[in-house]
Formats: C-alpha cells, structure tokens, sequence
C-alpha cells in the first residue's frame, strides 16, 4: 500500500485527535504487523489493520475515513490482545467509525450498515432477532432484492427462520440498555489529550455506526 500523501491530504492534528479518543498511543506502532497477522476478516479489507495505524500516524484522514475496513472489523479486538506496544487498534477503527458519522460520511459498504440496523431493529423490537423481519428489512433497504434466494429458501426449510416473531419477557431491559448507549446523547468530539495523558474515549456510537 502506498502511504504517500501529498501535503494538502494531511490533517497534521489527526493522529493525535484519534489516539484521544480511542485511549491509544498511536506513535507506539513500529509497523511489526502482528494485528494484521491475526485479523480474522483481513482478507476482506482493503486497509489492513497496521496500514489503518499508519495512515492515521501520517494524518491521511480522507483515507482512514473512507476505507471499507471500518465496515469490515467485526470488533473482536484480536488485534489489541496480540499487539506487543498495546495499541487498541479496535478502538481506533471505533474512534475512526464515530468520526466518518459526524461527518455524515457514506460508508464505504452501505450493505453492511444496513444489516446492522436492520439486526439492531429487531432486537430494539423484540429483544431477540427475528431473522424474517430483519432480511425483508435489509432486503428493503438495499434494493437488493434477489440476493441470497437459495440459502434463505434451504434455510427456511430446515426450521431456521420461524415465519412469525418470537420475543422476550423482559424487554424493559433491552429498552433500557438502548437508552443508555445508542440513544444517548453523543459525547462531545475529541479536542486532544487529557491531563491523564488518556483523553477521553470514544462515545456516543450510534446505531449501525459501521
Ligand atoms: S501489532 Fe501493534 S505495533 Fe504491531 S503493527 Fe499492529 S498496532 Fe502496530
Ligand atoms: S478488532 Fe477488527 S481489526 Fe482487530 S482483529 Fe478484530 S476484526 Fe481485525
């Protein structure tokens, strides 16, 4: 990958706005590939995780925010349990996520963040998924209407999608828990380091933040 950027595509306070937010230091990285190595969806990325460092370390802000690596990472954080400098490379790709949305961004891979609301509307409903509600969601959403007809038809016959919906008893909990992270209100954007050297960390993630 190529990590030259002209003078005019760098942020020069970029690096340090998202090592504050993500509770990270980025200047650690020495580029040993270990996150990379370990990354389960890396093969799907078009950054992989130690170039997404990179990039933000050079202050390449449009091409950290614009990569389809933020929809891809599933979250797992195999990379920040492997990396030996202790850089939380899965709450940078967070920190990176929150950014592209209060830019209004559009994702690099709308279909992704289309699931995810559709998965996270379902749950908000029922407190549990609801598999045929939430494909003819998606389904709706994308336009892509005739995707996936063999594996939903073989699914549907083994009893994998029930054709109505199944809740949960307590779904004031489900309730609850929506209201204390996704509707809350967002934090404010990262201005820089703290006195504790940490900054604040990322919040406000919102639904379908992919
Ligand atoms: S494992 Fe850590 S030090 Fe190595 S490239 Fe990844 S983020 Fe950088
Ligand atoms: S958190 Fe994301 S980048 Fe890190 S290993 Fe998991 S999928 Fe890969």
């Amino acid at each position: 990958m190529e990590f030259a950027g002209t003078s005019a595509e760098q942020d020069p306070g970029f690096a340090a706005r998202m090592g504050t937010a993500a509770s990270t230091d980025l200047s650690r990285c020495y580029q040993c590939m270990t996150c990379t190595l370990g990354c389960p969806v890396a093969r799907h990325m078009d950054v992989l995780p130690h170039q997404l460092v990179r990039l933000v370390q050079l202050g390449l802000r449009d091409r950290a925010l614009s990569c389809r690596t933020l929809q891809v990472c599933v979250s797992c954080e195999t990379c920040t349990s492997r990396c030996p400098n202790d850089i939380h490379v899965d709450r940078l790709v967070d920190a990176l996520r929150i950014e592209a949305l209060r830019e209004n961004r559009p994702p690099a891979m709308p279909e992704i963040r289309a699931f995810h609301k559709a998965f996270l509307s379902g749950i908000r409903a029922r407190g549990k998924v609801y598999e045929m509600g939430m494909i003819v969601r998606l389904k709706l959403s994308t336009l892509n209407l005739f995707s996936d007809m063999v594996s939903g038809t073989r699914m549907f016959f083994k009893g994998k999608m029930k054709l109505l919906p199944h809740g949960i008893r307590n779904k004031d909990e489900v309730r609850r828990i929506f209201a204390e992270t996704l509707d809350r209100k967002p934090d404010p954007p990262p201005t820089g380091p703290t006195p504790d050297g940490k900054g604040n960390a990322p919040g406000g993630t919102r639904e379908g933040s992919r």
